[in-house]
């Protein structure tokens, strides 16, 4: 057989995300060993249990040691400890990537806490998830037929790029890039504001005075647009600050449309209501 892509890859942050590359480089043999650096001590455990990695230490910097590649899979607002903990132990040549949701504010992180390491840190973001969370749900065909972003900063070294391109390509992903500021305006469109619109209004709905039970009628359109809702909190919260300025504009921009629809409603504008639901019908048929 050839030799794996990589020597030891380390995964920092042992959830679904982390979980699922660790599982795909395993199933596919992309690495020698898979060694994670975790928080908790049953997060190990039920990795091991699941033959998901080989080794793992709740001590960053020794978990990162000997890595010649180190995936970072905290979530957004932990990302600055995370790095600052690991970075004592990273090897002078090791890869350094992510898969945080919001890119500005990790590559800041990074660059506060990585320092000569910097230039081999590829920022990156799979489009890919599920509502669930933990290793537990960790899946080795996460990422088959999925996007992945990447972002590399000007001084990102490009070989750096192009390896932590293979192995997303390795593990079935097609891989994009952009900018950083690309990303997140347009994640804050894509996915922020969508999932915002969900726990909103499940929120609304349920706090309504008619307690839970108005849920008792609804029907399979509401579980659809509303199944998102039941994503993790704590993500998600920490999206929700991390990527404020992007997420605001794309909100402000929905609430001005969203009162325009209003009034359409109020004056029983067929016009105005017709043609918002055709080119949505039509802007759908395209593009989903
Ligand atoms: P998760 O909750 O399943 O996993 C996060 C893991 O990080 C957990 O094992 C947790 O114990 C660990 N952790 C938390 N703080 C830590 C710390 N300080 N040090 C070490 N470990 C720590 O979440 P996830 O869905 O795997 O998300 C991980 C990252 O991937 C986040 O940055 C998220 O924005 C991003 N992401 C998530 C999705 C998704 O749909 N779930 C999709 C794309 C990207």
């Amino acid at each position: 057989a050839a030799a794996p892509m990589f020597d030891r890859i380390a995964i920092v942050g042992l959830g679904l995300i982390g979980g699922s590359l660790a599982a795909a480089v395993r199933e596919r043999g992309l690495a020698r060993e898979v060694v994670a650096g975790v928080r908790s001590a049953r997060t190990l455990e039920t990795a091991l249990a699941a033959g998901v990695v080989d080794a793992g230490s709740q001590d960053l910097a020794e978990a990162v040691a000997g890595a010649d590649l180190v995936f970072v899979a905290v979530p957004v607002a932990a990302m600055a400890a995370t790095f600052a903990a690991m970075a004592p132990g990273l090897s002078p040549h090791a890869l350094i990537t992510d898969g945080g949701s919001v890119k500005g504010s990790v590559i800041a992180a990074a660059r506060q806490g990585l320092g000569a390491h910097m230039r081999r840190f590829v920022p990156g973001h799979p489009i890919a998830g599920k509502e669930k969370s933990g290793v537990e749900a960790a899946d080795p065909l996460l990422y088959q037929s999925h996007r992945v972003i990447l972002t590399p900063e000007p001084d990102t070294n490009a070989a750096a790029t192009a390896k932590v391109c293979a192995l997303w390509t390795a593990v079935g992903a097609e891989v994009l890039t952009m900018s950083a500021q690309e990303h997140d305006q347009v994640l804050a469109e894509t996915s922020h504001l969508p999932h915002l619109l969900a726990f909103s209004l499940v929120d609304t709905l349920s706090r309504q005075g008619h307690s839970h039970d108005i849920f008792r009628y609804a029907a399979g359109g509401f579980r659809d647009f509303t199944r998102i809702a039941s994503s993790d909190p704590v993500m998600w919260h920490d999206i929700f600050q991390e990527n404020r300025d992007a997420v605001l504009t794309a909100l402000d921009r929905y609430v001005a449309d969203l009162a325009d629809v209003r009034s359409a409603v109020a004056a029983g504008d067929s016009d105005a209501l017709l043609g918002l639901m055709t080119r949505a019908n039509t802007a759908r048929a395209w593009f989903l």
